[in-house]
């Protein structure tokens, strides 16, 4: 069976990851047909709009995307397109997988690191609820929403994926001893949904304490739900720990559609150099296979994958190697076998 995925190339590094992602899967014979939408700062530049109609009818038209990172302007201009479209589509959860990689060479190889973040994706301090107060700015405003619903969906998907997953533990971060409101109320439903899973270990921490434990013993962490902000800066740290954002995916999960991305963003200071690491997004690529019912394909591109990561000899700049994109994608392909 044929699907029909919507494809965003995106800013920065993204139209080089993304067309070596697609060279990819084209490889595996996945069945998928692209249709190529614009969004972003080129988008913005190019058609006066950072997100078209039409990119968004294709998505809803598709149910499924590929996106590369888009760029958002930092402290005025266009808000984030990638929060835009998640909370457009209901993306609730954010799914990023942190795991240590055969090959790679982190300052933890020889801790078994292997965790996965379910963010709340749709409310929390991403709500876009902001406003300045005149004149100059004299103060500004963010609000935390938090509403009961969001908290018990994301906390249920949590416990879910750890069960389908064989994931003996949830670990629920939250910030409930200060912001007692929002992050007491998410606390709060996630102490009480735990009880319905008593197969699953629960325990919540505080974020910064979080934050420590993370670098101290990241091998206690299996899934850790939490909210938007801390899950967005939190699995930041989870990429770092396990050598970096080239290697991160992420997948936005929702019940009417889904895109799928890496973790990192457009990486300005590489970009449209020919020597972006794919690996992020092709892992993601290979969620998005998964998703679409197809995991043997999903699992031969990880194993390809791992494959060059641990032969060692086409890696690219960030992990230690001089490999340009291309070449890296050569040795993902010649690796499909
Ligand atoms: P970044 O993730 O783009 O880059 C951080 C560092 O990681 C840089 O040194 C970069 O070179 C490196 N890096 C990232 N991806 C890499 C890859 N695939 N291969 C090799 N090195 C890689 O973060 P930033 O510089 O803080 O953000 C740049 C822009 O990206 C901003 O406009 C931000 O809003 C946007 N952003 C978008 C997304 C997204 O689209 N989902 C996510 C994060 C940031």
């Amino acid at each position: 069976m044929s699907h029909t995925v919507s494809l965003i190339r995106g800013d920065g590094i993204g139209p080089e990851i993304v067309d070596a992602t697609v060279r990819v899967l084209e490889e595996l014979q996945a069945g998928l047909e692209w249709e190529e939408v614009r969004a972003g700062s080129g988008a913005f530049e190019d058609l006066g709009t950072p997100l078209p109609e039409e990119t968004l009818l294709s998505i809803g038209r598709n149910k499924v995307a590929l996106k590369g990172p888009l760029e958002t302007p930092v402290g005025t201009g266009f808000r984030s397109i990638n929060v835009a479209i998640r909370k457009h589509f209901d993306m609730y959860a954010n799914v990023r997988p942190a795991k240590i990689l055969p090959g790679v060479s982190t300052r933890y190889n020889d801790v078994d690191i292997d965790m996965v973040t379910v963010r709340e994706n749709t409310e929390g301090a991403y709500a876009g609820i902001e406003h300045t107060i005149p004149p100059n700015r004299a103060a500004a405003e963010t609000i935390i929403l938090c509403t009961r619903w969001a908290c018990e969906r994301i906390v249920r998907y949590a416990f879910d994926y750890a069960r389908q997953a064989g994931r003996d533990k949830v670990t629920l971060v939250h910030k409930a001893n200060i912001l007692k409101e929002t992050n007491g109320l998410f606390l709060e439903v996630g102490q009480s949904i735990a009880r319905e899973y008593d197969d699953v270990e629960f325990e919540d921490l505080i974020v910064d304490n979080m934050c420590m434990q993370m670098v101290l013993r990241p091998e206690r962490f299996d899934v850790i739900v939490t909210m938007n902000l801390f899950g967005d800066i939190l699995s930041d740290i989870a990429a770092g720990l396990i050598g970096g954002l080239g290697l991160t995916p992420g997948a936005n999960i929702g019940k009417d559609a889904s895109m799928f991305e890496a973790v990192h963003g457009t990486a300005p200071d590489i970009a449209g150099q020919g020597i972006a690491n794919p690996t992020a997004l092709m892992r993601a690529a290979a969620m998005m296979l998964e998703h679409l019912d197809m995991p043997e394909k999903g699992k031969r591109l990880e194993r390809a994958l791992n494959t060059v990561l641990e032969e060692g000899a086409a890696l690219t700049g960030d992990l230690g190697g001089s490999a340009t994109t291309e070449e890296f994608t050569d040795a993902v392909v010649a690796s499909l076998g």
